[in-house]
């Protein structure tokens, strides 16, 4: 899954009228969230605040992360967490327009900080995309690669489980581009679709 940021730190926009204090990214509800460094949790926000359900990290050099807009938050006021430990869930809960998750950061005397080197370990699955603010855009390459990827992740499955997983999408995709390119071509075709299933093939890493 890629996830993108929708707002930056220190935006001005629709939903911030005053300097973003972190940063936004439009997730779905219910994505798995990891905490980006080791610390003690020292808030847990029950929901009833704008940032929604959200909890507050306090790591060993003094500074704080804190999520916001969570949907399920799994840790406790004084409990240990390690870097990349899973802390809960993401929503919609709060002042939010849509599903995504709240990053802030504070340094040790409670000054805002920019976020957004830390974000690519936040999720548990998935990374942040490139580009601010747009839709991921949907490509069958990309969406096979993601795929693929997101298996790797959750299991060291091999190439031939990855191959198997992969082969009806390969199929389907080789099928289509047979049938397009045939309407100029017979043997254009052919080498479309064989060339298809080695691209597909190649893809899996
Ligand atoms: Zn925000």
């Amino acid at each position: 899954m890629i996830v993108r940021i929708t707002s930056k730190y220190g935006a001005l926009d629709g939903s911030h009228k005053t300097p973003h204090n972190g940063i936004d990214l439009a997730m779905p509800e219910g994505t798995t969230l990891r905490m980006i460094g080791e610390g003690v949790v020292d808030r847990i926000y029950d929901g009833s605040a704008a940032i929604g359900k959200g909890l507050s990290v306090q790591f060993e050099d003094g500074t704080r992360a804190i999520y916001g807009h969570m949907n399920e938050v799994s840790v406790k006021v004084g409990q240990h967490v390690k870097d990349g430990q899973i802390v809960g869930i993401s929503g919609n809960t709060g002042h939010s327009t849509g599903p995504h998750l709240h990053v802030g950061m504070k340094d040790a005397s409670g000054g805002w900080l920019d976020p957004s080197e830390q974000v690519e370990r936040i999720l548990a699955n998935g990374r942040v995309g490139d580009g601010i603010g747009d839709i991921p855009k949907f490509s069958i390459g990309e969406w096979l690669h993601e795929k693929v990827a997101e298996v790797t992740l959750n299991s060291s499955v091999d190439f031939i489980s990855d191959l198997a997983f992969s082969f009806p999408i390969i199929a389907v995709v080789s099928a289509g581009v047979y049938c397009f390119t045939r309407m100029f071509s017979k043997s254009l075709a052919k080498w479309g679709a064989i060339g298809t299933v080695i691209y597909g093939i190649c893809v899996i890493d």
